[in-house]
């Protein structure tokens, strides 16, 4: 793509990049995206939007390799794209398209070191959304399966700083690479919009209760989620509330009950969970208060 046919980018956001930090000969760098018209998540996403923004792959230039996972819309496999590894997520329902085009579609909006870049889309007899791969998988597996002789305190405090940061609210849709960075997979936005509290699919183990209650979704909301997260992360991937079954968790939150720190987890990440769930989000700290004590932990740790 180009727009003074000098300076060549492989697709929008690269250009958008470029541009944003630097005029480069147009009249203004770019400051501030417009507005879509009208609510730019539920218009409808065509395959031409994506041909357009360069990110459209042909099925000849990608190899589908052996099955890595499971999602929500599709089987996930391993593959290769010119000369790189990829993950590559194959749409098994058609009539979820729109939903997973939108994520697709999201995806094409944004790039960050600590989220999973999406590399293009094939859409042909069946669609498939191609990403950089991810050695290690999600968080959860990758928890499980190193436990405590692999994964040291300090990877647990780095995985948790980088997961607040983000906001990234539950460990499977944290993904892991060879580097052990941890990127956002997941970018919410088309799970959210369908999963009503009655669809069976919601996170209630993760949501705080004014959210589930009147669907207060807010930081503090964030918040009570994030201490799930960090539990998670200091029981090596156990899944919350062990023996409660899923609905009678609410009753019991409601009533003040709360998990208890996990094997071995220091009393001040404890703490930090503790406060995370108190039961009236104004007494629940703000995530930069979080950080900084996550921060200081790290420091004593080794
Ligand atoms: P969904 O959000 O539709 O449920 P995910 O994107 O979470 O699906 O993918 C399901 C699983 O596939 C993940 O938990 C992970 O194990 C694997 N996976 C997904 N994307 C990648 C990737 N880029 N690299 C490696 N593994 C991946
Ligand atoms: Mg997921």
């Amino acid at each position: 793509m180009t727009i003074d046919e000098e300076s060549y980018f492989g697709n929008l956001a690269e250009l958008v990049e470029h541009y944003s930090n630097d005029a480069d000969g147009l009249c203004t760098k770019l400051i501030m995206p417009l507005q879509k018209k009208g609510s730019s998540f539920s218009s409808v996403v065509s395959a031409q939007d994506f041909q357009t923004g360069g990110w459209s792959i042909l099925p000849k230039d990608l190899f589908v390799g052996e099955l890595i996972g499971k999602g929500e819309f599709g089987d996930v496999y391993k593959g290769r794209y010119k000369d790189h590894q990829v993950a590559i997520k194959q749409l098994k329902d058609k009539n979820s398209a729109q939903t997973f085009l939108k994520e697709a579609s999201v995806m094409t909006s944004v790039r960050h070191p600590n989220l999973v870049q999406l590399i293009g889309v094939v859409i042909a007899d069946t669609i498939q959304l191609v990403t950089e791969f991810m050695g290690k998988g999600n968080l959860v597996e990758y928890l499980r399966s190193r436990g405590r002789s692999v994964i040291t305190k300090k990877d647990q405090i780095n995985f948790s700083i980088k997961a607040l940061v983000h906001r990234d609210l539950a460990a499977r849709n944290i993904l892991v690479n060879e580097e052990n960075t941890a990127k956002v997979s997941d970018f919410g936005l088309a799970k959210y919009g369908d999963h009503s509290l009655e669809s069976g699919k919601f996170p209630i183990k993760w949501t705080a209760p004014e959210a589930l209650r009147e669907s207060k979704f807010t930081n503090k909301s964030d918040m009570w989620s994030f201490g799930i997260l960090l539990w998670e992360v200091y029981s090596f991937g156990r899944v919350p509330y062990p023996r409660i079954p899923l609905a009678d968790v609410v009753m019991h939150v409601e009533r003040g009950y709360r998990m208890e720190a996990p094997e071995g987890c220091p009393k001040k990440i404890y703490n930090i969970m503790l406060k995370a769930w108190e039961l009236d989000p104004k007494n629940r700290p703000t995530f930069k208060e979080v950080l900084e004590m996550l921060k200081e932990e790290g420091a004593t740790t080794v």
